[in-house]
């Protein structure tokens, strides 16, 4: 059976690869530590779980409409005008399986063959493939590690043709952690706002900031952004609910209707009980998220102080999100049984089978230099892993 051509473009998503490999040989009997996970280690909350309870007992499991129920909009809604000022009404949002369905259905109803998507690397996995399956062409625009990975206004007028459709923006960054300010928001929408195209605001990580920093996203930067920009967000990273698989969207209503349209034909409404569960997570008490950012700060502090202190690594300290993307580029050079290790991919195998830490080299994330660590795992593992890594690099000839 000869699969779709579509299909030939595309690669199954490194992160999730990684995880399978190293749960994998730990099924084998290693002892693996993985800093592969892209979610919090962390139970979804008590208060969300009953509500999930109540509607199953109340009998709420039918279909529901297609871009999720009025009251599950009007809480989304409702946060849109609570956190960052941004007043939309029901024709405006829609649910989706997932933030990363948000992202499909977005890239389904505006892109046509031959547009271009810029994507700013090191960009979350999904980005250019999603692109890609729209027929779409993504123009990677690599940024600086010391410019804290962030994606300038020149660099963004420069990658700018007459085909280019839309922008992704993703802050907090998954894989960096890195932060855009307000004003670094600003002089990006000054550009946008001179062109005919469209943003995505990823904002899955807009709850988890350290150091009391503040959230803003490009819709709230200039006065002419909100219509060109699709506001994403979801319960998954904010609320421990990765599983339950509800995400949103808000921005102009002609192209919400298409994304429903596009739903209504491939997953239907996302599941009736999750989205009962999600009203309780945006409506209830949200103290768990200051919970946990606690103790991701914890581990961010010392993973980072760790990192650096390890010969030759660089590691920028992420204002967000639970990961850390230090440089390893030095070892590159190296060698391990007369095998180079030659680029990030060649390292995060060595670190698998020889230090048993998983990782994700940053060649998935457009970035060869450096490496993933996500830190929703324990201090204690978190300890255990870097000695673990320390050991390692020690047995590479130079
Ligand atoms: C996790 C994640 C998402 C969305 O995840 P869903 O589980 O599909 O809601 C979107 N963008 C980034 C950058 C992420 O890391």
């Amino acid at each position: 059976m000869s699969l779709s051509e579509r299909i030939s473009h595309i690669k199954p998503s490194a992160t999730l690869a990684i995880n399978a490999k190293a749960q994998e040989l730990r099924k084998q009997g290693v002892d693996v530590i993985s800093f592969g996970v892209g979610e919090p280690d962390f139970d979804t909350p008590r208060h969300i779980r009953d509500a999930a309870i109540q509607a199953m007992e109340e009998g709420f499991t039918r279909y529901t409409a297609v871009g999720g129920i009025d009251e599950l909009k009007d809480a989304v809604c409702d946060k849109f005008r609570k956190d960052n000022n941004l007043d939309y009404d029901r024709s405006e949002v829609m649910v989706s399986c997932g933030g990363k369905h948000v992202l499909y259905n977005l890239a389904q109803a505006i892109l046509n063959p031959g547009d271009e998507v810029i994507i700013p690397a090191p960009y979350w996995v999904s980005y250019p493939p999603i692109a890609i399956l729209a027929g779409a062409d993504p123009v990677v625009v690599q940024t600086d590690e010391a410019n804290d990975f962030k994606l300038s206004a020149s660099a963004l007028e420069g990658a700018i043709t007459s085909r280019t459709k839309l922008l992704v923006l993703n802050s907090p960054s998954n894989p960096t952690g890195s932060v855009y300010t307000l004003e670094e928001l600003e002089r990006l929408a000054d550009v946008m706002l001179k062109h005919d195209i469209y943003v995505v605001s990823d904002d899955i990580y807009e709850k988890l900031i350290f150091d009391g920093g503040m959230f803003a996203n490009i819709a709230q930067a200039a006065p002419g952004m909100k219509k060109k920009t699709f506001v994403l967000n979801g319960v998954s990273k904010s609320y421990a609910m990765t599983g339950w698989r509800i995400g949103y969207v808000a921005g102009p209503s002609e192209v919400i209707a298409g994304m429903t349209k596009i739903q209504s034909q491939s997953t239907s409404n996302p599941n009736s009980i999750a989205q009962k569960a999600a009203v309780a997570a945006l409506c209830g008490p949200q103290d768990e998220i200051a919970t946990m950012l606690t103790a991701f700060d914890e581990r961010r502090k010392y993973l980072v102080e760790r990192l650096n202190g390890i010969n030759n690594v660089s590691c920028n300290t992420p204002g967000g999100a639970f990961y850390t993307f230090p440089n390893f580029s030095h070892y590159f050079k190296a060698s391990f049984e007369g095998k180079q290790i030659a680029n990030s991919a060649g390292l995060a195998e060595f670190l698998l089978t020889e230090a048993k830490v998983a990782l994700v080299p940053g060649i998935a994330f457009g970035a060869d230099s450096f490496i993933r660590f996500s830190y929703a795992t324990s201090m204690a593992l978190i300890k255990e892993g870097v000695d673990r890594i320390e050991n390692a690099l020690g047995r590479l000839v130079f």
